[in-house]
C-alpha cells in the first residue's frame, strides 16, 4: 500500500500483550509506540499524535476510560480513533469507553488478525473523512439515496419511511459494522424540525426495522449501547 507508515500507539500494561502487539504491527506495516501507565500514554500523545490508539482499560495509576475521557475532550486529540482492548466481564466500561467517544472495542483474548483488520477499516474510514448525510449508500441489497430520499432494496422502493426513520438509516448503513451510540445518532440526526429524545431513538429504530420488514435484521441493536447496521 502506498500510504505512509501509520503511527500506532499501544497502551497496555500486560507485557506478552503489549509484545504480541507490537510484533504483529510492526510485521504489518505500522510504526508502534508503546505506553504501560495512563500517564505515559497522555504525555506520549502530547508529543507525537498518534494516528491510532489501541488502549487497555485496566491500566494502573490513571485508568484508560479516564485515558479516553481526557483525549476525546481536547479538540487537538479528539480525532484520533481509540480502539479500546477489553476484559470480559467489563461491558459496563465499554458502554461508558463508547459514551466518552471512544471508537471501537476488542475483547481479550482478540484474534491479532481480527484486530489488525479492524484498524485498517478504521484507518480508511478516518481518511475518507466524516459523515456526510447527503452520500449515496450502497450497501447489501439496499440503495439509500438522500437526493431522491428514496430507499430501494433489490430495485423495488422501501415506502412509509419518515424523514427521521431515514436519517437513521442512512446514518447506520453509512458506517457498516459501527455501534453508534444513542448519543451519536441524535447528534448526527437531529434536525431543527425534529425533537428526538435517547428515548425516542429506540422508538424510531422499532418503526425503522418494522418498514425494512425482512431486512429488519440488517440493524442490530447492541444491548446498552446502541445500533449497529451489520455489513453482512
Ligand atoms: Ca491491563
Amino acid at each position: 500500500m502506498a500510504d505512509a507508515k501509520k503511527h500506532i500507539l499501544i497502551v497496555e500494561d500486560e507485557n506478552d500483550v503489549l509484545e504480541l502487539l507490537r510484533f504483529n504491527l510492526t510485521k504489518e506495516g505500522f510504526s508502534v509506540t508503546t505506553a504501560t501507565r495512563g500517564e505515559d500514554a497522555l504525555k506520549a500523545v502530547g508529543q507525537k499524535r498518534p494516528d491510532l490508539i489501541l488502549l487497555d482499560l485496566m491500566l494502573p495509576g490513571i485508568s484508560g476510560l479516564e485515558v479516553c475521557r481526557q483525549l476525546k475532550k481536547e479538540p487537538r486529540t479528539s480525532g484520533i480513533p481509540i480502539v479500546m482492548l477489553t476484559a470480559k466481564g467489563e461491558e459496563a466500561d465499554i458502554v461508558v469507553g463508547l459514551e466518552v467517544g471512544a471508537d471501537d472495542y476488542v475483547t481479550k483474548p482478540f484474534s491479532v488478525k481480527v484486530l489488525v483488520s479492524r484498524i485498517r477499516v478504521i484507518l480508511r474510514r478516518q481518511h475518507s473523512s466524516s459523515y456526510d448525510p447527503k452520500t449515496e449508500v450502497h450497501i447489501r441489497d439496499l440503495e439509500i439515496s438522500p437526493s431522491r430520499f428514496q430507499v430501494l432494496a433489490k430495485g423495488k422502493a422501501i415506502e412509509g419511511l419518515t424523514l427521521t426513520e431515514f436519517r437513521l438509516l442512512h446514518l447506520l448503513a453509512s458506517r457498516p459494522g459501527w455501534v453508534l451510540n444513542r448519543q451519536q445518532i441524535l447528534d448526527a440526526v437531529r434536525g431543527e424540525d425534529v425533537a428526538v429524545t435517547e428515548r425516542a431513538v429506540d422508538v424510531q429504530m422499532v418503526g425503522l426495522r418494522k418498514k425494512l420488514g425482512a431486512r429488519a435484521d440488517y440493524i442490530e441493536a447492541v444491548r446498552g449501547v446502541g445500533y449497529r447496521f451489520k455489513d453482512a
